[in-house]
C-alpha cells in the first residue's frame, strides 16, 4: 500500500527542487503519495510548483501556516501521515536580525506543533518517521584553520535565525529522547540551484550583475561558505528519511569551500561582466566567518556524497536557469 507523507515549505527554494527532483521521480511515485503544505510567505511561490501539482495526482497542496496547531492537527486526522519531512522556515538570516520573533514562532514553535502530531500518529504506526532539515548554521563559526564541522560538534548559533534552528534540532532530540519518536535530523551547508529567491547571495549576485548593477559584498568578502548544489542535498535528506537511524543527525556538505568574493567574481566573468561592479558594504552583524562540513558520517551510513561540482556544473545550471527567468 503506498504511504502518504507530509511535505512541508514545498514551495521554497529547497523544497520546490525536492517536489521537482525526488517526489515526482518514478521510484518514488509508485510508494509514497505527499501532501504539501506552505504558507506562502514572501520566499514561498506556488507558481514553482504548480507545473508538478498540474500533472501529477500523487502530489496535493494545501496553503496553510505550521503555527497552527489546530490547522495541523485536522491535517494529521484527515490524512494519517506515515512521515514528515519538514522544510518549512523563516530562512534569511538578515531578516531574522531585524525581526527575530517570527524565527521562533514558525522554526520553533511550528516545528513542536509538527512533533506533537507526529507523535500521536507514531503511538499508532510504529514506523512513522520524521526528518528536520536544518543547517550547518547551528554549528556557529569556524576560523582559517579550524577542522570542519563534524556532528559532534557542540551547537553554539550566532544569529536568531540559527539560534531558532538549533532550538528546534534540540526539540526534536528531545522527541526521540523523551518519547521514541523516530527523528532524523540533517544538517547542511549553504545551498544553490534553481528557484531561490532574489534576496539571497547568488540570485542577488545574478541579477545585479545581468542589470549592471553594483553587487553588494559584506565586508572584506573574504568570509567562506560551502556551496552545496539543491539536488545534490535534496538527495541527501531523502537517504537520510528512508535509511537513517532515528535518533541521529546526518551532516551533508558540498566539499565546496568559497570565499564570497571569489563567488561573486565568477558570476560576473561568467555573465561577461566587469569587476568594476562590486561594491564593498557595511558587514551583518555577528557575520559568521566560515562554515565546512565533515560530511564522512553521512557517506559512509548513507553512502551519500555530493555529485554537482561548484564551478564546472551547479554555478553554471544556476546562471543559466536565472538568465532564462530573468530575461522574459
Ligand atoms: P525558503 O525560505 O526558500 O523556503 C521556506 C518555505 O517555507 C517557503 O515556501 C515558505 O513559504 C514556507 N514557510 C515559511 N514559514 C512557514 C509557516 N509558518 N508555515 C508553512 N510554511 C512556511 O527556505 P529554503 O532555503 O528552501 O530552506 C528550506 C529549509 O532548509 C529550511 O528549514 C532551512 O533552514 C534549511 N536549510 C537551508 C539552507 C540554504 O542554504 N537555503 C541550508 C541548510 C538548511
Amino acid at each position: 500500500m503506498k504511504q502518504t507523507v507530509l511535505l512541508t515549505g514545498c514551495a521554497g527554494f529547497i523544497g520546490t527542487n525536492f517536489v521537482k527532483t525526488i517526489a515526482c521521480r518514478e521510484d518514488v511515485k509508485a510508494k509514497y503519495d505527499f501532501v504539501i503544505v506552505d504558507a506562502l510567505t514572501y520566499a514561498g511561490r506556488l507558481g514553482n510548483i504548480q507545473p508538478e501539482l498540474d500533472v501529477h495526482s500523487h502530489l496535493k497542496f494545501y496553503q496553510e501556516d505550521i503555527r497552527d496547531a489546530h490547522k495541523m492537527h485536522e491535517l494529521f486526522k484527515k490524512y494519517n501521515f506515515s512521515g514528515v519531512l519538514n522544510f518549512a522556515a523563516e530562512s534569511h538570516v538578515d531578516r531574522s536580525i531585524e525581526s527575530p520573533n517570527i524565527f521562533v514562532e514558525t522554526n520553533v514553535l511550528g516545528t513542536l506543533n509538527l512533533l506533537k502530531e507526529s507523535l500521536s500518529l507514531f503511538e499508532k504506526n510504529k514506523s512513522f518517521k520524521y526528518l528536520q532539515v536544518s543547517t550547518d548554521e547551528v554549528y556557529g563559526t569556524l576560523q582559517m584553520n579550524d577542522p570542519a564541522f563534524t556532528e559532534d560538534t557542540p551547537i553554539a548559533p550566532n544569529s536568531p535565525y540559527s539560534a531558532s534552528k538549533a532550538s528546534a534540532d534540540l526539540m526534536c532530540r528531545a522527541f526521540f529522547e523523551t518519547y521514541k519518536l523516530p527523528v532524523v535530523i540533517t544538517r547542511c551547508s549553504n545551498n544553490y540551484g534553481p528557484y531561490q529567491v532574489e534576496e539571497k547571495f547568488i540570485p542577488l549576485m545574478i541579477k545585479r550583475a545581468m542589470a549592471n548593477e553594483p553587487l553588494p559584498i559584506y565586508g572584506t568578502g573574504m568570509n567562506i561558505r560551502d556551496w552545496i548544489y539543491v539536488d545534490d542535498h535534496n538527495e541527501g535528506v531523502w537517504k537520510a528519511f528512508t535509511n537513517g537511524k532515528a535518533g541521529e543527525v546526518y551532516n551533508l556538505g558540498g566539499d565546496s569551500e568559497r570565499q564570497n568574493l571569489d563567488v561573486a567574481k565568477l558570476i560576473l566573468k561568467h555573465l561577461g561582466k566587469p569587476e568594476s561592479l562590486l561594491s564593498f558594504v557595511q558587514d551583518r552583524k555577528g557575520h559568521d566567518f566560515r562554515y565546512a562540513i565533515n560530511f564522512s558520517k553521512s557517506e559512509k551510513e548513507l553512502g551519500w556524497a555530493p555529485k554537482v561540482k561548484f564551478e564546472q556544473e551547479g554555478l553554471l545550471r544556476t546562471i543559466e536557469h536565472y538568465k532564462k527567468l530573468w530575461a522574459k
